[in-house]
């Protein structure tokens, strides 16, 4: 088109310039002295001037056209050039790259973009990018970049997508879009490199700098950041744990004594040792130096916290082998609760430390609490729970019995299986003293059990009871496998199902009415009994209590004590019986020590009634027993 218009130009300037020579050429030469000359020859003078004048505009004219072909032609040259070196980049580049058409259809992707994404061309080719989407991005993120494109023609970030073995890996991204002269998007341009390998890298160095070297435990840095957490978990959850700071007693003689290199390899082993007494979910860190630190989240109370650092520093008693020599290294610890100490990570440190100082001056080799009365309060239940794990194995745990009559003719159908320690020196512990402590160590599950064999081996030496019932605690009943355990005893035993009774308290229903539920339900199957205790102390809904598979409820002795004066116990207890008898359930009074209560009760309609007035809890003996159901 311009090589065209360029050579209408010429020829039209030809054209003007041999048309004015033609109507001008005669007058010029006129004007000209050229008067010696015939007219001839002025005539041949004239086309050869004009054949002159025109070779020259033709040649200026031509030059001048060549000139501008040649500057065309290397332009073009130059383009071609460039064309091809960016070819080269395309196919060669370790980026990615994407071309897509302004619908966002795929028409061009290179080789890196095959090697990255594990797509082949022809498999790409007008799909959209969407299929490189790896889902970890909201809605609100993509929206940003299309925001920022729309501003900006461009946008670069970080992005992840999924290759496609499923992979999903980040990537940096370019992504531009390209224009027309009329400024409409022809295509989007996305060129981007694979940074997998750069993350894989900051991750290794975020180790190494949340990491102690040595021990590979979590250092400082990383367990303040976890205390913190801890902290705001409490906060939002209104929970509470321990921090505990463990130092080594004397370590510097070891170091001293044994040199560094034994020592550090005294600390990895204790650092090892320490770990593998912790369960899932306790942190252990080394804080620097001989000192460890301990974060225990869900730690319900101070004997919990007190159990955990005996363990530890019982862990550390045994002799560790370093370089074929058993050394033997304590410890001290230092505890400081929260929220109840601190509610900073700095004060929950330096609590913890200021009680690992009361601990080393205490001697060492001990535990100390920020608050010192928890000391003594954790160190004594700590004893007990000790001695109540030796008190089963040594064979100091009792069941007695209390018999339980029917109110209406006096006659002791059943009994009470009700648990006692005999402590060698504190002689008959009440399971009042021990039971709460059990339930929280634990241990209940192991006594419940015993209890309930032993109560199972009795029933066959009491014929004449209709049922024997055995308390349950609400540690154990919020287990699933109780109905199993149940099922393996009685298997044992040999005991009936229907004449054993399985007290559950209230509370441990209305914890978790749905699981609760369903084991009953399962236990029911087995064809044991089921009684309600202390009822009327907890808050169970009369809708969970329709549903329940019970067939007693056992009103508390709190109420039945109120029974004499005419006060809200009284009606307490009648609408609990009539209450029981509406939903086809027996009734049972606890604690009646007078003869009146024991009448009033009987008028009321009360089925069953336990207490002193009966007999009291003794141990197993036929005799005995029906001596006291008089
Ligand atoms: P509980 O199941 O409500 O047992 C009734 C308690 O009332 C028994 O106390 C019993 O000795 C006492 N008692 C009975 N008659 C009278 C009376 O006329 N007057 C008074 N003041 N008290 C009376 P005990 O034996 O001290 O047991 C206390 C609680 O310990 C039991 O309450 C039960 O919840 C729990 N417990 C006892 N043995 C076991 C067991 O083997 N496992 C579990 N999980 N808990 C047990
Ligand atoms: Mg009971
Ligand atoms: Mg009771």
């Amino acid at each position: 088109m311009s090589q065209l218009s360029s050579a209408l130009r010429l020829t039209l300037i030809y054209l003007l310039l041999a048309g004015a020579w033609i109507f001008l050429g005669a007058a010029l030469t006129h004007a000209l002295p050229l008067g010696g000359l015939t007219s001839e020859k002025v005539y041949l003078l004239r086309h050869v001037a004009f054949a002159l004048l025109s070779a020259l505009a033709l040649y200026a004219l031509l030059r001048a056209h060549e000139r501008q072909q040649q500057r065309y032609r290397r332009e073009l040259h130059r383009h071609d050039e460039r064309l091809r070196q960016a070819a080269v980049v395309f196919e060669a580049t370790q980026e990615g790259v994407l071309v897509s058409d302004a619908q966002m259809r795929i028409i061009h992707v290179n080789p890196a973009f095959t090697r990255i994404t594990g797509y082949r061309e022809d498999e790409v080719l007008g799909q959209t990018p969407r299929v490189l989407k790896s889902g970890r991005h909201d809605q609100a993120f993509y929206q940003a970049m299309w925001q920022s494109i729309a501003k900006t023609r461009s946008w670069s970030g970080e992005i992840w997508n999924r290759r496609k073995n499923g992979e999903i890996y980040p990537q940096w991204q370019n992504l531009r879009a390209i224009q027309d002269e009329s400024g409409r998007t022809t295509h989007y341009v996305a060129v981007f490199s694979d940074i997998s390998a750069i993350k894989h890298s900051q991750s290794e160095l975020d180790y190494l700098a949340h990491h102690d070297l040595l021990t590979d435990l979590p250092n400082r840095l990383r367990f303040v950041d976890r205390v913190e957490h801890a902290l705001e978990y409490s906060r939002l959850h209104q929970s509470g744990g321990a921090v505990m700071i463990l130092d080594l007693d004397h370590f510097k003689y070891i170091n001293e004594s044994y040199g560094h290199n034994s020592g550090d390899q005294l600390l990895k082993a204790i650092g090892q040792r320490l770990r593998a007494h912790l369960r899932e979910g306790i942190t252990l860190a080394r804080l620097g130096g001989d000192e460890f630190a301990v974060l225990y989240e869900d730690c319900q109370s101070p004997t919990q916290a007190a159990a955990l650092a005996r363990n530890l520093l019982e862990a550390l008693q045994a002799p560790i082998e370093i370089d074929n020599r058993p050394l033997v290294v304590s410890g001290s610890i230092g505890i400081s609760l929260y929220p109840r100490d601190a509610q900073s990570v700095e004060q929950l440190l330096r609590n913890a430390d200021s009680a690992l100082f009361k601990a080393k001056s205490e001697g060492r080799q001990t535990f100390v609490f920020y608050h010192q009365e928890l000391t003594a309060l954790s160190r004594q239940r700590i004893e007990l729970t000790i001695a109540l794990r030796q008190a089963l194995d040594r064979g100091q745990l009792r069941l007695y019995f209390q018999p339980i009559v029917d109110l209406h003719n006096g006659r002791q159908v059943g009994a009470e299986a009700l648990l006692r320690w005999q402590h060698p020196e504190r002689g008959l512990v009440p399971p009042g003293e021990f039971i709460p402590l059990a339930e929280e160590t634990g241990q209940i599950a192991q006594l419940d059990i015993w209890a309930l064999e032993q109560a199972c081996r009795q029933l066959a030496a009491w014929p004449h009871l209709e049922f024997l019932a055995v308390n349950i605690s609400s540690r154990l009943f919020g287990r699933s496998e109780l109905d199993s355990q149940v099922a393996e005893i009685l298997a044992r035993t040999g005991a009936e199902p229907r004449r054993l009774e399985l007290e559950i308290t209230e509370s441990a229903v209305m914890d978790d009415p749905d699981a609760a539920l369903e084991l009953m339900r399962r236990l029911r199957q087995l064809g044991v009994r089921l009684a309600i205790d202390d009822f009327g102390t907890g808050y169970s809904s009369l809708a969970r209590l329709k549903e329940m598979p019970v067939q007693k409820l056992k009103i508390d002795q709190s109420f039945v004590q109120g029974l004499a004066d005419d006060g809200p116990d009284l009606a307490i207890v009648n609408s609990v019986i009539t209450l029981g008898h509406s939903l086809g359930l027996k009734v049972l009074a606890e604690g009646i020590e007078q003869p009146e209560q024991a009448e009033r009760l009987c008028q009321l309609g009360c089925d069953f009634g336990q207490g002193y007035l009966f007999g009291r809890p003794q141990p197993a003996s036929p005799e005995q027993l029906t001596q006291g159901a008089t």
